[in-house]
């Protein structure tokens, strides 16, 4: 999958509207959604505008925008009352069991997580 020109992946279709998604948090850097097979209670992903395929291909000049992307991710997780907190994932390439390349920030609570996550 590619995420150039927009984000040719499912994300870019939610970001350019062209498929239906309700909005829990947006501004010109990110936008905040449900995830649609929520992993916890909770299960929010906060992702950019810009068609950044995944973790491990931003640059140096995206770093206040992946500082951003936690910001978001924590003043969100304020709103829905997370206050006893919560889990941050980002998965990265096969191995990190990524599905969506577009990059995106999980954020899941609502219960008890473990740790090690397996
Ligand atoms: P990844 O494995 O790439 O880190 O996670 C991708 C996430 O995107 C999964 O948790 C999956 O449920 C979620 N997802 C995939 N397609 C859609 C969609 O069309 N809408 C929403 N809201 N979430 C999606």
């Amino acid at each position: 999958q590619s995420a150039q020109a927009g984000g040719d992946t499912i994300f870019g279709k939610i970001l350019r509207k062209e498929i239906p998604c309700n909005f829990i948090y947006e501004d010109d850097v990110c936008v905040a959604f449900d995830d649609i097979n929520p992993q916890a209670p909770v299960h929010f992903l906060v992702i950019p505008r810009k068609p950044i395929s995944q973790l491990s291909k931003a640059e140096d000049t995206d770093e206040a925008l992946l500082g951003h992307l936690l910001i978001v991710a924590k003043k969100v997780a304020e709103k829905r009352g997370l206050s006893d907190g919560f889990r941050i994932v980002i998965n990265d390439g096969r191995v990190g069991a990524q599905s969506v390349y577009h990059l995106h920030v999980h954020v899941l609570s609502g219960r008890q997580m473990q740790w090690p996550p397996g």
